[in-house]
């Protein structure tokens, strides 16, 4: 042992000059490295996606989403009360109808599945913050999230006769007590029709979490098996963003700010930090990211092989969103990081 120290001393004496700065003296215990951590994790910052399906009576798992669970309109409001009890002070709702038509009437009718389940929760739970995910695909019988028109081999999504029809949605929602909705399509214009329609009738306070950085992405997979939403032919990117584009995210983010967005969404999460941080740093709005449904499958997957274990790396994850800028983190670990991150 003495005459490993004098081994140390010798190499340290020969290469080392004297360090007055040894950043390593403040990670010595958990108590100094808890005192200087920048970057804190709290329930308040979370939101649970839950999903209310009309064509079932009790609730169905999703397979591709281990832990994820559709749920029937009766039990809906139970999941949004345990959500509420664990912690949690916001969920976002995402609904699937029995009938889907190329109108998407289900999205805006007074009975529809999310237009019940919201009323449902803000009666029995007051306090919840109700946010609505605004979108048409999955009323759509081609799932697309617009109006579409086919032109020979050509399809188009319609932008302005979707904005008419999400503006609807989102009115529908408020009417039905929803404390924020969040458009997710991805048309142009549509931040500024929500807020028009929404003031008009009376729904000043009514909130707008805007996915305006939504990119096209591999990752939402899973997500399409939870929500039934997968277009029947083409594919999303006429309008969801291309993932090379950080100064095309900049200006939707800005479009969308002007237009009246109190809360900016960037969508997916890892793959897209660097927009978070400038996103952050550009703006002075709230910052919400959406770690969706593959991101989330990955590290299951990856748990299931023992390859990671899961709370660590949950953690380390959304950690990682808040220090790149996300005052909001919408994810289907919330109820589970409710509790990680009070013990
Ligand atoms: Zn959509």
């Amino acid at each position: 042992m003495a005459n490993l120290r004098a081994i140390g001393q010798t190499i340290t004496l020969g290469l080392m000059r004297k360090l007055v700065h040894r950043p390593r003296r403040l990670r010595r215990t958990a108590a100094l490295r808890n005192l200087v951590r920048e970057t804190k994790l709290g329930t308040d910052d979370l939101i649970l996606p839950l999903f209310v399906s009309e064509k079932i009576s009790e609730r169905h798992a999703i397979p591709s989403m281990p832990g994820v669970f559709q749920h029937s309109p009766d039990e809906i409001v139970d999941a949004a009360r345990t959500a509420q009890d664990a912690g949690l002070q916001a969920i976002i709702l995402f609904g699937i109808p029995t009938e889907k038509d190329e109108r998407a009437s289900g999205a805006y009718a007074e009975d529809g599945v999310i237009q019940k389940a919201v009323s449902a929760i803000k009666s029995k739970c007051p306090d919840l913050v109700v946010i609505t995910d605004v979108c048409l695909c999955e009323y759509m019988s081609h799932g697309h999230c617009g109006v579409t028109r086919i032109d020979g081999e050509h399809f188009h999504v319609l932008n302005d006769a979707s904005v008419a029809l999400l503006a609807k949605t989102a009115l529908s929602h408020a009417k039905a007590g929803a404390d924020m909705v969040a458009p997710s399509d991805m048309m142009d214009g549509r931040i500024g029709a929500i807020r028009e329609i929404l003031d008009t009738n009376g729904f000043e306070e009514t909130g707008i979490i805007s996915y305006a950085a939504k990119f096209a992405s591999v990752f939402y997979g899973p997500f399409r098996d939870a929500a039934e939403s997968p277009p029947q032919f083409g594919d999303r990117r006429s309008y969801q963003m291309d993932s090379a584009n950080a100064e095309e995210a900049l200006r939707e983010i800005a479009l969308d700010v002007d237009e009246g967005a109190d809360i900016i969404m960037i969508k997916p999460a890892l793959p897209y930090l660097d927009i978070l941080s400038r996103a952050r740093q550009r703006f002075g709005k709230p910052m919400a990211v959406y770690h969706v449904s593959g991101e989330y499958a990955m590290v299951k997957a990856a748990v299931e092989k023992g390859v990671v274990e899961e709370r660590a790396a949950v953690l380390e994850i959304m950690t990682s969103l808040k220090r790149a800028g996300a005052d909001i983190i919408v994810t289907y670990w919330a109820r589970e990081l409710a509790q990680w991150t009070r013990s």
